[in-house]
Order: structure tokens, then sequence, then C-alpha cells
């Protein structure tokens, strides 16, 4: 199956990448405009295998226009041939499906400038369904070649009614599109009320949330409107490797490691649902593969923190791992607290510093994934202990990775070189 994926550089993309062709066979054309948020070296070790490809591409740019990879972006991952246009990847590569994951994703950022999360989340959205839906149009019924170049008509594509995935090539009753988005768009919950259903109506309340939104809406209206086979999927927080440093947990690890300060908005009150990275890119395949069309399905970990004990949680678990560590001999690398000589997870979490809160800051969201569970038989595998221990020690051993964000070398050329 060959799936095309947008936003594969980033945190969720990379983890999907990588289940898709470490395990699920997948050939993948990843399209990334390698934003500060999509690190090439999150795939180095994928960059040559001969069922990846990248395409560097702007979302946000009309979809007859290749984009320009600007000079000061590493030349690594090599685009597959020359820049593209949308529209020409789409015809290049015949993909079976998309993933849409590319986004801006701060909440921060949103509010400090809302212009690019108008751009990429909302009109790269727009493109995107544009550049699909034409190909959608050009591909042939499952009962026939009409219309298709005549390359594209040999072997036994059209002799059966298809289902997904495709047997052969791509007809119009197999293709599908994913788009991937969050419950944030669900809006905040009071303290006792149910999770969010695929039901519950939309209520967002920051610029990412309401782009986020909006974007959904445009993916059910090409679904509903044109035909275009459209899958929706709503999910709660992400944890685990490849998380960009600005993200709540991988900053409570770094500061622990570092022995800063550890920012807390408010009183570290308000509640999420927690989900193992790895466990929502397997929630997705699922979901392309055996979900129904036009359908919605929420996704969660059944993982309900709030952010105080949840950062007491983790430095307990960093204090923990150090200690292991110094016992076996294990070197935890150079990042270790310069500034505490043996940290314990009271010292730890005496770093915790509360700031002032997040404007429109939502009180709580929890997610009800029984539909998902009841039909598809998917669920989270990692628990709260399992997949926040495996995060940082994911962190404590892949320090390069990290602190080659934090110097902001991974946006240099010679990045390409450490693979
Ligand atoms: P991320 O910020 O880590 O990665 C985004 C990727 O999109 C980057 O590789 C970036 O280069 C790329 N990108 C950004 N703008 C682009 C453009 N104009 N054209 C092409 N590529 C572009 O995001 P993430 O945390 O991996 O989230 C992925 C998706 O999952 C998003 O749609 C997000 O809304 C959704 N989601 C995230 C979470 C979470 O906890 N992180 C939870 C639920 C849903």
């Amino acid at each position: 199956m060959k799936i095309l994926i947008t936003g594969g550089c980033g945190f969720i993309g990379s983890n999907l990448v990588r289940l898709l062709i470490e395990q699920k066979d997948c050939q993948v054309i990843n399209v990334d405009k390698l934003t500060y948020a999509g690190n090439a070296a999150s795939l180095a070790d994928l960059a040559d295998h001969p069922n990846y490809h990248f395409e560097y591409c702007d979302l946000a740019a009309p979809i007859e226009t290749p984009t320009e990879r600007p000079s000061h972006l590493p030349t690594f991952p090599p685009s597959h041939g020359d820049q593209k246009s949308l529209k020409q990847i789409f015809d290049l590569h015949q993909p079976d499906a998309v993933m849409h994951l590319a986004a801006e994703s701060h909440v921060d950022r949103s509010i400090d400038g809302p212009g690019e999360f108008i751009q990429t989340n909302i009109v790269g959205t727009y493109h995107l369904l544009q550049a699909a839906l034409a190909y959608w149009r050009s591909l042939p019924e499952a009962g026939g070649c009409e219309g298709v170049k005549v390359e594209k008509c040999e072997g036994e594509a059209g002799d059966k009614p298809s289902t997904f995935p495709p047997s052969n090539l791509p007809t119009k009753e197999s293709f599908r599109f994913l788009h991937v988005s969050t419950d944030e768009v669900y809006g905040s919950l009071a303290p006792d009320a149910p999770g969010f259903s695929e039901t519950t109506p939309y209520d967002p309340h920051s610029p990412y949330s309401a782009s986020k939104a909006a974007s959904d809406h445009l993916a059910r209206a090409w679904g509903d409107t044109y035909g275009l086979p459209v899958l929706v999927t709503n999910c709660s927080n992400n944890y685990g490797p490849y998380q960009f440093p600005e993200k709540l947990i991988p900053v409570v690890i770094l500061k622990c490691l570092r022995g800063e300060t550890i920012p807390v908005y408010g009183k570290g009150e308000s509640i999420r649902d927690w989900l193992y990275v790895e466990d929502h890119a397997e929630a997705l395949y699922t979901v392309l593969t055996q979900g129904r069309v036009g359908e919605t399905y929420n996704i969660g970990g059944n993982n309900e923190q709030n952010n105080l004990s949840l950062v007491k949680k983790i430095c307990e678990i960093v204090g923990d791992e150090l200690s292991r560590s110094v016992v076996s001999g294990d070197s935890a690398g150079p990042h270790t607290t310069q500034r505490l000589n043996h940290p314990t997870p009271k010292s730890l979490q005496d770093l915790i510093t509360f700031v002032t809160d997040r404007p429109g800051h939502d009180m709580r969201y929890a997610i009800d994934a029984r539909k998902i569970r009841d039909e598809l038989g998917w669920e989270p595998k990692e628990d709260f202990e399992s997949g926040f221990r495996k995060t940082v020690q994911w962190y404590l051993q892949n320090s390069e990775w990290w602190e080659n964000i934090l110097s902001g070398d991974y946006k240099l050329e010679r990045l390409g070189d450490n693979r």
C-alpha cells in the first residue's frame, strides 16, 4: 500500500512513518515543509529506505505551483527528483491513501501569531483536499479503467469491486483520505462531565483549535459534497519519542536534566488525557484500513491527569532513571544536570514554578473512545507508568536528537552527514 502522508517529519508523523514502513510494509511519500517543528533527523535512519520518499512542499502554496525549498534549510533529505507542486506529487506517486497530519500545532504559538495557523491548517487543508479530489476523480471505477492513462490500466485493476486496502492499483472505491485532528476542537469539559464523543458539538477556544475545527469541517464537507472518501480522527494529547522540546512532556524532562525551573501554568489544575504516540499511530492505521468512510473516530488514552500530578510523576521517573544509570554505571549523556549533583525525585519536584495561566486555557479534555474500541477493536497498549517511563528513557538515550534542536543545529546542512 502506498500512503501519502503530510507532516511526516513532525512528532506524530515521524512515529507514523516508522510504523508504516517497519511494521506495515507500506510505501510512504512524506510531504513536508520542514518548518521549525519538522525535523529530518527524526527519520534519518529511513532516509535511504526503498519504501520512503520525501517531497518538499508547502501545503499553503497553490496546488499547481512548486514551492521553492529555502536555501537556509538542509538539503537533507533530498526531495524525490525535482521540486514539484502538490498536484504533480499526486500524479507522480499515485497513492492509495492520504494521511493528513501537517499542521501548525502549538497552542502558545497560535496565540502569539495566528496567521501561520490559518495558512497551514485551513488553507493548507483546503489545498490538499482539492489536490486529492482532482486525483481521486482521475482514478478508475472499481469495474474498469475508463478515463485513466493507459499504463494505469495494465495488470488486474478493475477486475472486481475493490475494498481497502486495494489489492492492486487504487480505484475511486479503494481510495481513502484520513484527516488527523485533535480533541481540542470540542472545547472544555466540566470536571464531572462525560468525555467527548464523536457527536459532541464543536466549541474551540484557541486560534489553534479553531483552525483545526475549520479544517475538520472542510474535510467532512469534501466528503459530503464531492464524495471524496474522507475519515476524520480526533485525538487527545500525545507524548513519546521525537516530540519537539517546546511541548509539556519534553519540556519537563529536559528541565529536570538541566536542573532548570519547570514552568507549570496556573496552579497546574488543567486536566488532559494522555496517549502514547505509538498507540496513536496504530490507531490511525486501524482507522485508515478498517474505518467506515464518512465516519469520525475519537482516539484517547484512558489516562486523565491534572498537569501538576503529571509533572510530579515525570520528575519522579526522571529521578528514578538517573539514579539507576548512576548505580549501573551507564552514562546518561553530557546533558545530565550540570546544576544538580545527585538529583532525586524530590529535588526535581522542587524545580516546579507556577506561571501565569495561558489566556483561554481549557480546564479539562477527556475522550470517550468506545467507538474505535467497539467497532475497530483498537485500544491503547501503554498505560501511564509504562508509556512515560519509555518516554523518559528515550530522551535520556537520545540526547543528540534534542541537543541539536536546542542549539538550532537541526536546521543545518551538516545534519545530513549524521545519518
Ligand atoms: P508537529 O508540529 O510536531 O509537526 C507538524 C509537521 O507538519 C512538521 O513536520 C511540519 O514541518 C509540517 N508542516 C507544517 N506546516 C506545513 C505546511 N504548510 N506544508 C507542509 N508541511 C507542513 O505536529 P504533531 O504534534 O506531530 O501533530 C500532527 C497532527 O496531529 C496535527 O494535525 C495535530 O493537530 C494533530 N494532533 C496532535 C496532537 C498532539 O498531542 N501532538 C494530538 C492530537 C492531534
